[in-house]
């Protein structure tokens, strides 16, 4: 075996999402070498998604799956990396949810009393009446922990860094170039421990993990200008409208399986709209919409770890629609892995399909 001295680095990470960049960052605190290659021109979901971190979700105000882990971490790592880049891209904003009905303020107040959920939800008076241009006729509830991260600010400062210290490659990864044995990797005349793949969507045609179940969805959402000064919260009712300026909002997202590609269009638009109308009662104009693919699962948890039959292969995946919040703390938890050999949380390490891989 050669030593570790015969790389050029230890870690090859394909891909700079939200999930390349937080293994990069982790392996760089625990002082590992590595090498970023990245094509920017390509499309990357992290590009398009809101950004936003949100601990309760869905209609039924349920607790993020592993939350109270994941959102102190995410706020750290997220916080730390301003300070070092010297950037912002951190906005801790509340979400507004205006209630639909009578009903549906009885069951979200009675839930509040959940000693799991109370941590998430202020205390404060509602603040709907300061927000005249949202339809919040039956009240609303405030969730607090939670906010939105600018992705292409904080993927843009880190790859800026990174190529500084000569570790990121501007490039389209192609397998066909890699050569792997026991030993080590091999690619573009230099040599590595072990390959990391974080291609999100595009693990779809990488053959060492084809196998997996990904399940991707397409989504779409909106820019809109208004002419309402706009208050710092995310409203959200089915759908999210967050402000990004005093006059300027994000609005999504869609969800649609067919066909899976990159391209915003008329019909989701018109989806999104309908529903904005009915949360907001104020004129706007539609001044942009975007698409991307979420890396999305069939049982909706992480794809993480170690090739069931080649041990430096790796892959950090399978995020779907939570990146933002999952990609910190799983990075620090998959980092561990590798380097210590601590045990990844088995329901996101990718042995739970060994048998697919086998059968
Ligand atoms: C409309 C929409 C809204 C969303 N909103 C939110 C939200 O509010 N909050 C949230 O947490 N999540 C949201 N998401 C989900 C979020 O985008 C994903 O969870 C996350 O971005 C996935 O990150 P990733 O790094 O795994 O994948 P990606 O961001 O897709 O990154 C993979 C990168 O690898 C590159 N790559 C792949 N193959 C190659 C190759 N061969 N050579 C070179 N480069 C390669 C790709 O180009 C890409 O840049 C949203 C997604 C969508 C579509």
């Amino acid at each position: 075996m050669p030593d570790m001295h015969s790389f050029d680095s230890e870690y090859l990470i394909v891909g700079q999402g939200i999930g390349g960049t937080s293994v990069a960052w982790h392996l760089y605190d625990s002082g590992k070498s590595f090498q970023i290659v990245a094509d920017s021109s390509m499309p990357s979901s992290s590009r398009v998604a809101a950004g936003i971190f949100n601990p309760l979700t869905g209609k039924k105000l349920v607790k993020t799956w592993l939350a109270d882990d994941l959102f102190p971490y995410a706020r750290l790592f997220y916080g730390g990396l301003e300070q070092r880049l010297g950037c912002k891209f951190m906005h801790l904003t509340p979400i507004y949810r205006p209630f639909r009905s009578i009903e549906e303020q009885n069951t979200y107040l009675a839930q509040t009393a959940d000693p799991g959920i109370r941590p998430y939800i202020a205390t404060t008076p509602d603040p709907g009446s300061g927000m005249p241009y949202v339809n919040a006729g039956f009240g609303g509830l405030e969730v607090v922990q939670s906010g939105w991260i600018d992705l292409p600010a904080l993927l843009d400062a880190s790859r800026a860094y990174f190529q500084e210290r000569n570790a990121y490659v501007e490039a389209t990864f192609d397998p066909a170039q890699l050569s792997r044995t026991e030993e080590g990797i091999e690619w573009n005349g230099k040599r590595f421990k072990t390959v990391v793949f974080c291609q999100g969507f595009f693990a779809l045609e990488n053959s060492w993990f084809d196998w997996l179940p990904f399940a991707p969805v397409k989504g779409q959402i909106l820019e809109i200008t208004t002419d309402v000064s706009l208050k710092p919260y995310i409203i959200n009712q089915g759908i999210f409208a967050l402000p990004i300026s005093e006059n300027r909002m994000k609005v999504g997202a869609t969800y649609s399986w067919d066909p899976l590609d990159w391209e915003a269009t008329g019909t989701a638009t018109g989806e999104l709209e309908d529903k904005l109308k009915g949360l907001l009662n104020s004129p706007y104009a539609l001044t942009g919409a975007q698409a991307g693919i979420r890396p999305s699962v069939r049982d909706r948890r992480p794809l993480i770890g170690i090739h069931p039959q080649f041990s430096n292969v790796c892959i950090f995946n399978g995020l779907g629609t939570k990146g933002v919040t999952l990609a910190p703390f799983l990075a620090k938890e998959f980092c561990n892995h590798l380097i210590y050999g601590k045990e990844l949380n088995p329901l996101v390490n990718i042995k739970r399909y060994f048998s697919l891989y086998f059968r």
